[in-house]
């Protein structure tokens, strides 16, 4: 499993400086600061929608779709919980809490949570398509600055399985 983004300490795996790790640590957290401005101007970009909070979007295994999340978004989850959370019975996100009704990393959540509304929101009419794509891209080079081989998203069900 990768490091955890912003605090990896500049060491490697024998718990040893190297330039390699250091690198490595810079890396990570240039990455978690321009994920953090992303987030921001994601959040300007749909400022006009409002939605009724009732977290059903949150319920994956109901609505049969999930987020997907690059790896350098993946590390700031990480980085928001003191653990990662098990699977949840209902079927629910397993960042939801006990109730199933908030998100326990809201300021930390994906570029695909920020920018999901489903019927109910209100808003404009048309969704900013133009900066969605702008902000898709931005967040791939951010992603590949930190890992060049980065696969490529996946879903957020399955970081968890990789990293529990
Ligand atoms: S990360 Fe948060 S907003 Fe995204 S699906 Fe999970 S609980 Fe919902």
């Amino acid at each position: 499993m990768s490091s955890r983004g912003g605090d990896t300490p500049a060491r490697d795996a024998h718990g040893s400086w190297s330039p390699e790790s250091a690198r490595r640590a810079h890396a990570d957290r240039t990455a978690a600061r321009a994920l953090e401005a992303l987030h921001r101007q994601a959040d300007a970009a749909w400022s006009g929608y409002r939605c009724p909070g009732t977290a059903e979007c949150c319920q994956l295994r109901e609505r049969g779709r999930e987020p997907w999340l690059w790896g350098v978004e993946w590390d700031a989850l990480q980085r928001a919980v003191p653990q990662l959370p098990p699977p949840r019975d209902d079927g629910g996100c397993p960042f939801l809490d006990a109730a199933g009704r908030r998100c326990t990393v809201y300021a930390a959540r994906p570029v695909g949570c920020r920018t999901y509304f489903c019927h109910r929101a209100t808003g404009p009419a048309r969704e900013p398509a133009g900066e969605m794509d702008r902000l898709q891209r931005r967040l791939e080079a951010i992603a590949r600055a930190v890992r060049p081989d980065d696969d490529g998203p996946r879903p957020i069900t399955r970081w968890l399985e990789d990293s529990t």
